[in-house]
């Protein structure tokens, strides 16, 4: 890791840029600058962030010309990254096509964090692509992210959102632009792996498993197999972020391999959404035309990206085939365990249980086939579960109810310890689609009070007190809300 650059410091702004990451072999990166824009403006700040960050958040709200590329922060060498993936099954190669890294910000607590223009302009990667991203799709990401965050999902973060002054054609006609400034532990990933993989490169192979373990899993440092024991934090990180997302009905959309973090973050909100009724056939992305990232599939599906995260390491396993496969399969078979620890735990934790007991599987089990049955809402039957009877005349959720109530009889927890654990684990409020559209519909026309009001109330999405006295956030979209649809080619 290179020393802190000093003088980037003094400039002001609070820039402490770092460059690990262009220290990697070649193969992996390309130097490119963010391509200037014609009247760049603001349109959203995320000030804690920034002050998380370190960086100084009132001198840079309004630094429009810095978040949109026209002028680089003091420290910055801006590059893309390299890397390939199977995207909806099939092998390409890729790399940032409109994303831009300038650096990794070094926090005050001495973390470090990828500072990266998502929509900064063309690039070597980007194909067909103008590299340019739509304003709409840009304050989807934030929000959406942003509201991961407040949820305790592990998450990119948003930084700012700054619209260029200029439109991007999308199939939808000439939409205003704009730059995202996207903040991650990093944004390696399983097709960054594959990318090397691919070109057989088993020097920047070794070299990559020894970055990636030693910036996202430390604690693995002196681990006799390396490159077995990444696959196995990466597997483990991944199985517990899917118990995540199914906790909270989190559909991504487009878990390509390309979209899998080796840190453990969601990333990339293309096709996002969140489900309401409760189906695991829920798929939102217009072009998911069969289901593969449907909301019940998605452990699965990691587990499958898992298996090629695992393909690349072959070579580094084991210097003979049968054993470096053997050791694979092994490590990839844990996946379904492992997801499922995490998932139950988090049931428990979402149905008020303190201790365990072998039924509680089929306890969540059957409630959630009843909310599939009856269309319930996921998120407000989780939150309601102690009050729902009274309003719904529905014998087999009483059973179920009843069944429930005499379960939590069987710990000593008492109502008040259960109702906690249960509101710390049960969001109130979730990013409904129609209330997400609606924001980004107003801030696309220019008025972003809507979306600010939005952000806020999603800011605390456990404070079910606070969401009470909002229950236009609460309820699901008017009608027709399993028809929402949304569209990549963002
Ligand atoms: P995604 O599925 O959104 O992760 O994107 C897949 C790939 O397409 C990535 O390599 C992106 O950089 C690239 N890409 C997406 N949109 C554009 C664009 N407008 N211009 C250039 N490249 C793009
Ligand atoms: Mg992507």
């Amino acid at each position: 890791m290179s020393e802190p650059d000093l003088s980037s410091r003094a400039a002001g702004g609070g820039w402490r840029l770092e460059h690990s990451y262009a220290q990697l072999p070649a193969l992996l990166h390309v130097a490119v600058a963010p391509t200037a824009v014609r009247a760049p403006q603001v349109v959203v700040w995320n000030r804690k962030l920034a002050e998380e960050l370190g960086l100084e958040a009132e001198a840079l709200a309004a630094r429009a010309e810095i978040f949109s590329g026209n002028r680089l922060p003091p420290g910055a060498a801006a590059l893309a990254q390299a890397y390939a993936g199977h995207q909806y099954g099939h092998f390409t190669t890729l790399g940032d096509g409109r994303a831009i890294l300038l650096g990794e910000q070094i926090t005050p607590g001495g973390q470090r964090f990828d500072v990266q223009l998502k929509g900064a302009g063309p690039t070597p990667f980007s194909r067909r692509g103008d590299g340019r991203a739509p304003l709409g799709a840009m304050l989807r990401e934030y929000v959406i992210s942003e509201a991961m965050q407040a949820l305790g999902i592990p998450t990119t973060r948003s930084l700012a959102v700054v619209a260029t002054g200029e439109d991007v054609w999308r199939q939808n006609g000439a939409r205003p632009g704009a730059v995202l400034t996207r903040v991650a532990a990093s944004h390696l990933r399983v097709g960054t792996f594959e990318w090397v993989a691919a070109r057989r490169d088993e020097a920047a192979l070794r070299a990559l498993v020894a970055y990636t373990a030693q910036r996202h899993y430390p604690e693995l440092a002196g681990a006799e197999n390396m490159p077995l024991a990444l696959l196995e934090a990466v597997s483990e990180r991944q199985a517990r972020l899917m118990a995540q997302w199914m906790g909270v009905g989190f559909v991504h959309g487009v878990m390509n391999t390309d979209n899998m973090a080796l840190s453990g973050e969601t990333i990339d909100y293309g096709p996002c959404a969140f489900m309401e009724a409760y189906d695991p056939a829920t798929v939102f992305s217009s072009i998911d035309r069969d289901g593969r990232y449907a909301f019940g599939n998605q452990p699965q599906i990691a587990q499958w990206n898992i298996a090629r995260f695992a393909e690349t390491l072959l070579t580094v396993f084991h210097p003979q085939e049968a054993p470096a496969i053997a050791l694979a399969n092994e490590a990839v078979g844990r996946f379904g365990e492992r997801f499922r620890r995490h998932w139950i735990a988090g049931m428990r934790r979402k149905l008020g249980l303190f201790n365990e007991e072998p039924e509680d599987e089929a306890l969540a089990g059957s409630l959630l086939e009843w909310m599939r049955a009856t269309k319930a809402d996921f998120t407000n039957t989780f939150a309601e579960l102690e009050t729902l009877g009274a309003t719904k005349a529905d014998g087999e959720f009483a059973a179920w109810q009843a069944r429930w109530r005499a379960r939590l009889e069987r710990q000593p927890q008492t109502a008040e310890e259960v109702g906690r654990l249960r509101r710390a684990h049960c969001p109130a409020v979730i990013p409904r689609n129609h209330r997400v559209e609606e924001a980004l519909v107003e801030a696309e026309a220019g008025e972003v009070r809507v979306m600010e009001r939005l952000l806020e109330v999603l800011a605390a999405p456990y404070d079910h007190e606070r969401a009470w006295a909002t229950p236009e956030y609460r309820a699901p979209a008017p009608e027709g809300g399993e028809e929402y649809r949304t569209f990549c080619g963002t």
